[in-house]
């Protein structure tokens, strides 16, 4: 761990002011190398990124990167490695999909009832494994007031979505009073249940939860945000005040965790960082496989390394500790999530039932009870009739992916 002291100039009160840790980011080789020694493929790296990304570091969390260890965690996460200039197999600018259903420069609308707002094209700290460096990298000014004001000028034309979240870039690389306009905008629409807001800020900046922010985001609620620890390592004093100050303050934090290569590819480090967050009150939510974002093959895992680590974590760690893995398809499919098979098929034991596996492997015979139906008499009094929402959805004779529009 780098001391505070490797940025001289700074007072305790600079260090604690988000707005300094934001000035102070660390852009360049040259930068970073004055806090770790550089290896030649990291100072590769960064000259391959040039024109193609951008790289900021916080002080903050350029004090977590190990000087010794290149592997370290966070240093891969913020220093590009050469393999980033390389297209694989599969690479896709839009990795998931978002353009077609992009109706408005802020909006991402891929879900009936849910929709993603794009509020800024800026982070306090750029990820090497960044899902939309299209947007990153590429819409400088994108994220006016004009495109903020059609984005909700969309969602209130949209009586169908009831979650919006809010997102980026990061949402609190923005002031306080910018991010309360967009809530507030959103808030005043009578169908939003449900307000997130996605943000690195309690890993990558967690001075910049303030009780001022938190009693902000209190004040819209319901609403949850989002986080997104990747490693042990970034579960620092700091990083649990500032989720505890959001809990504290009545704003529920939620953790996505993205498996990256190398850098969290291992049930130990994931179940160690699932339970510290626990102990944050952060619920680890998801567990996402690599999107196929250009450039981040070396970051991404076979599809069963992530099923094997949720394998290993069920039966040893609290159910709580566990997050779903979700791998988000490309072409905009959407979301889809995978588990380790535990239903293996059914069986006759004096009477129908399943054979199921445990964690351990062990083999268990579940009885069925008699009949298959399962309709609820009540439902359609307490709705005053058939689910038509569900009947819509596959009207055109398609099965509706789960969730989708
Ligand atoms: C992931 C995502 C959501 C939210 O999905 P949940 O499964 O509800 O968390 C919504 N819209 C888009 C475009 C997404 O990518």
């Amino acid at each position: 761990m780098i001391p505070k002291a490797t940025f001289p100039h700074a007072t305790d009160a600079e260090w604690r002011d988000w707005r300094w840790q934001q000035r102070h980011a660390l852009t360049s080789a040259e930068a970073l190398g004055r806090v770790v020694p550089l290896t030649d493929a990291e100072r590769r790296g960064l000259a391959l990124a040039e024109g193609r990304s951008r790289i900021a570091v916080t002080p903050y969390y350029a004090s977590l990167m190990d000087p010794d260890h290149p592997s370290c965690p966070v240093r891969m996460q913020v220093i590009p490695a050469p393999g980033e200039a390389t297209l694989a197999f599969g690479d896709l600018e839009d990795p998931i999909g978002e353009e077609p259903h992009r109706p408005a420069r802020a909006i991402v609308h891929k879900y009936r009832d849910r929709a993603l707002f794009l509020a800024v094209d800026r982070c306090a700290v750029y990820c090497r494994h960044c899902t939309r460096r299209r947007i990153t990298f590429g819409e400088d000014g994108a994220f006016d007031r004009a495109a903020v004001d059609e984005g909700i000028a969309y969602v209130r034309a949209h009586p169908e979505v009831r979650d919006v979240i809010v997102s980026g870039g990061d949402p609190l690389v923005l002031s306080d009073d910018r991010l309360e306009a967009i809530l507030a905008g959103l808030r005043a629409i009578p169908h939003v249940q449900v307000l997130r807001v996605a943000t690195r800020a309690p890993v990558t900046c967690p001075m910049r939860i303030t009780d001022d922010l938190a009693a902000m985001l209190r004040r819209f609620a319901p609403l949850f945000l989002v986080t997104h620890f990747n490693h042990p390592k970034e579960c620092t004093p700091e990083a649990r005040e500032a989720c505890e100050r959001l809990v504290d303050h009545g704003v529920p934090v939620e953790n996505q965790t993205v498996l990256l290569r190398g850098v969290n590819s291992s049930a130990r480090i994931l179940g160690d960082l699932f339970e510290r967050l626990l102990t944050f009150r952060v619920r680890p939510y998801y567990l996402h496989q690599g999107d196929l974002a250009a450039g981040t093959s070396h970051l991404r895992t076979p599809l069963e390394a992530g099923v094997e680590i949720l394998e290993r974590l069920r039966g040893r760690t609290s159910g709580l500790a566990i997050p779903h893995l979700a791998v988000d398809l490309p072409g905009g499919g959407g979301k889809v999530t995978l588990q380790p098979t535990y239903l293996l098929g059914e069986g006759e034991q004096g009477g129908r039932g399943h054979w199921l596996r445990n964690h351990r492997g062990e083999r268990y015979f579940y009885p069925e009870p008699p009949g298959r139906d399962c309709t609820c008499p009540y439902e359609e009094v307490y709705y005053g009739g058939a689910d038509g929402a569900l009947d819509g959805a596959r009207a055109d004779g398609r099965a509706a992916p789960e969730g989708e529009t």
